[in-house]
């Protein structure tokens, strides 16, 4: 059962909404005012935190768009999808961001008894590194991708990913039992709780098990497509080349063009500062300022580089 307490800032927002019979100019000034209180939460996040900030640094979270809010760190993104029959948990941080994180959670005032589902951007330790501490803390259902899977249940990053061997082990994913516990999700498929969906979307590239994810989340008639990218970007380690695997290289582009091609009013990364995170927050918003079609075209500019580098280093 969905257990919400009531934190200032839902409050705010819940003692705002218009009542049915209540007159277009008071709907509209209860609009305006649940707009002011999202976007002072959103500016917060670019006063006290920098671009490329460090990873633990703590953030005050907020509410970016009705139902999602900002958890995460000054460094790393989490993403909280709040709904009546539950919630969505997408990335955790390290696992010492991971007890930042849940504190976010419970200070916005939601339950973390209420997370149902927890999953990820990419199987890196910055990003999921905190996934076990968080299961715990929840008991939620861990989803994540065919290829993420095996890596959050050792906590050893897989032979196959370019950064293999660059990264320290993390503490692994102990179950609960393996069919209630865990669920893996492809491209195209959803997390659905009571009506609401998040679909994934498989964007392998910096790691092969790498998801990025969307969703609808509306205010009553105010509905914006929420983008959460992932990084995309082409780091690997002294000895990996992208240019001697041709099959990864042509997912990670389709990766990229499936980026490209989404509906997407807001963009949000794991990395904040890959999507300008910092400077659009100063905004008051983060409905515009970077385009998927944009990100996905840095990143293809990106790999594009990696390639002609490797190409280079070969002649
Ligand atoms: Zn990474
Ligand atoms: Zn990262």
């Amino acid at each position: 059962m969905f257990a919400r307490l009531l934190p200032a800032l839902l409050f705010a927002a819940a003692a705002c909404a218009p009542s049915p019979s209540a007159s277009p100019n008071v709907a509209r000034q209860v609009t305006d005012t649940a707009n002011m209180h999202q976007s002072s939460g959103i500016v917060h996040f670019a006063d006290e935190c920098e671009k490329w900030d460090e990873w633990d640094k703590p953030a005050k979270p907020f509410q970016i768009h009705a139902n999602t809010y900002y958890v995460g760190t000054c460094g790393i993104a989490a993403i909280l999808i709040a709904n009546g029959e539950g919630h969505i948990l997408i990335d955790t941080g390290t696992e010492t961001g991971a007890e930042i994180v849940a504190d976010n959670i419970r200070s916005l005032g939601f339950d973390l008894n209420d997370v149902r589902f927890l999953t990820h951007s990419h199987e890196h330790f910055d990003h999921v590194g905190g996934l076990a501490k968080m299961q715990s803390l929840t008991g939620a259902v861990v989803i994540g991708s065919y290829a993420s899977i095996p890596v959050l249940r050792t906590g050893l990053p897989g032979e196959h990913d370019p950064q293999y061997g660059m990264h320290s082990a993390f503490t692994p994913i102990v179950a609960p039992p393996a069919s209630a516990g865990w669920r893996k999700i492809q491209n195209g498929e959803s997390i659905s709780i009571d009506g609401f969906k998040a679909f994934a979307i498989e964007t392998p590239g910096h790691s092969p098990g790498a998801l990025s994810w969307t969703w609808e989340s509306c205010s009553g008639d105010d509905c914006k497509t929420i983008v959460y990218a992932d990084s995309l970007s082409p780091i690997s380690n002294d000895t990996y080349l992208f240019s001697e695997d041709q099959t990864y290289v042509a997912l990670y582009r389709i990766g990229i063009e499936r980026i490209a091609e989404l509906d997407c009013d807001i963009l949000l990364t794991p990395h904040p500062s890959h999507s300008k995170m910092i400077e659009r927050a100063a905004t008051g918003t983060f409905a515009g300022g970077m385009s998927c079609a944009e990100y996905s075209s840095d990143k293809l500019t990106d790999l594009e580089t990696r390639l002609a580098r490797e190409a280079g280093a070969d002649q």
